[in-house]
């Protein structure tokens, strides 16, 4: 499609590199090799591997993987049709809801992550995407002007790319130290998180036997913690987080999201399990008879909020580029969704590109979309879980949705479960 010229005629050339291979980056590599661009991506991970997540994919997420033609394959390994959201609070009555469906009859399910991503990143490969797994890139120099070497651990020369997509997944710089001619980051700086909620940490563990509709994902939480619970999908065969024996009886998830005082204090993913299971009624039934498929999986600091996404010749998707609130079960569809409105962004200005004109053109498209399609989502997403995070908060809200479940419904779809 593009007739740029790499500048160093040994290195190898791509029109775009993509650096991060989860939902976010193999979406994107996807789409734009789609789009006709010349498309790598860079992952570091050995797939299939575990992920700390919630599994959790509405409606809305499973209609890009059909965009994909994955839905088919996917919901094959995927759990059962998920139709209700129960609310457990602390205090007070549950609550329930409808989730809606895609009109084509896509609903909500959990997949787990080690299954979802590799083949995600397979099918970016099938349509055109060269993957280069594992390796780390170390960094990332350039501008849009000049194009961009990437730099893999190991390797003896930068990849040169045209323009580069940052799905990382991290808000922090941490290994990618970029430097590109005194921005933030090239002083170690990252832009603020906007949304003034963070410092939390993350958990993850299959169970087996609990008590759970198969329809139904239950959120909730206590003091300084909220969690998820649903029936996900198996996981893979070869995964590599310990003995995962969920590849054979129904298998589900239990992500939760912990302010850091209460992790100082109970110490470990174990004592917080305990303490959910005292301390929330609702919770406390569903996980009596609960047994581990796996280990806990530990991951933190979440920082939710809206970052960058685009500068310079650099775009971000997914968690780069804006973290929700992890248990909104709204970051994967949002990884999913940017992939796609770049691919959409990429050939939609396939003229500009070959002509070699101006990235911010495309840039400030991309950036347009995203702010349109993402930050009231990301917004409300994160208010409703600090509302969760409050027994008391969260006993006087789910009181009044009782009443008027009307607005809970709509709720739902603000928090971006429509279709
Ligand atoms: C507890 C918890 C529960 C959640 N529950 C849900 C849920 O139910 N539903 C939902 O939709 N979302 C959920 N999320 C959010 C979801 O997990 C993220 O939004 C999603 O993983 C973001 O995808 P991503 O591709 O941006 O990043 P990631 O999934 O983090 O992928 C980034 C990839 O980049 C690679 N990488 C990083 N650095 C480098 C490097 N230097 N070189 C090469 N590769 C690199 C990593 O190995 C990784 O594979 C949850 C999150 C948490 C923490």
């Amino acid at each position: 499609m593009s007739d740029w010229v790499p500048l160093n005629p040994n290195a190898k050339s791509y029109d775009v590199a993509v650096i991060g291979g989860g939902p976010a980056g193999a979406a994107a590599g996807a789409f734009m090799a789609r789009a006709g661009l010349r498309v790598c991506v860079l992952e570091q991970k050995r797939f299939p591997r575990q992920k700390v997540c919630g599994e959790f994919i509405p409606a809305a997420g499973w209609k890009v993987l059909a965009d994909l033609d994955l839905a088919a394959r996917l919901q094959r390994l995927a759990g059962p049709n998920l139709q209700y959201v129960a609310v457990y609070p602390q205090w007070g009555p549950e609550l329930c809801a409808a989730l809606p469906a895609t009109a084509a009859g896509l609903a909500a399910r959990a997949i787990s992550r080690d299954v979802l991503d590799d083949i995600l990143l397979q099918r970016a490969a099938e349509l055109g995407a060269a993957i280069f797994q594992p390796v780390h890139v170390s960094q990332v120099l350039g501008e849009a002007q000049t194009g961009f070497e990437v730099f893999v651990a190991g390797w003896p020369l930068p990849l040169r790319a045209r323009a580069v997509v940052l799905a990382h997944g991290s808000p922090r710089l941490g290994a990618m130290n970029f430097v590109s001619g005194g921005s933030d980051e090239a002083a170690g700086r990252w832009p603020a998180p906007q949304s003034g909620i963070g410092g939390c940490v993350c958990f993850k563990i299959h169970l087996e036997n609990v008590h759970l509709p198969d329809n139904t994902i239950a959120i909730g939480g206590v003091e300084g913690l909220y969690a998820g619970l649903l029936r996900t999908g198996k996981s893979a065969p070869a995964a590599d987080a310990g003995d995962d024996t969920c590849q054979n009886r129904a298998c589900y998830n239990l992500a939760f999201v912990v302010d850091r005082k209460l992790v100082r204090r109970y110490g470990s993913g174990v004592a917080l399990y305990g303490y959910l299971r005292r301390h929330n009624a609702s919770f406390g039934r569903s996980l009596r008879a609960a047994r581990p498929g796996g280990e806990f999986l530990s991951c933190g600091p979440m920082e939710p909020g809206v970052r960058e996404v685009y500068a310079d010749g650099r775009f971000f998707v997914g968690n780069a580029a804006g973290e929700v609130h992890a248990l909104i079960g709204e970051g994967l569809t949002l990884a999913l969704c940017a992939g796609q409105l770049l691919g959409r962004v990429m050939s939609d200005h396939r003229a500009a590109w070959s002509a070699g004109k101006d990235l911010e053109i495309i840039g400030a498209a991309y950036r347009r979309g995203w702010l349109n399609q993402f930050a009231s989502r990301l917004r409300s997403g994160n208010a409703f879980s600090q509302v969760l995070m409050k027994p008391l908060l969260s006993a006087a809200a789910t009181a009044y949705l009782y009443a008027f479940p009307d607005i809970f419904d709509r709720c739902i779809r603000w928090s971006g479960k429509s279709p």
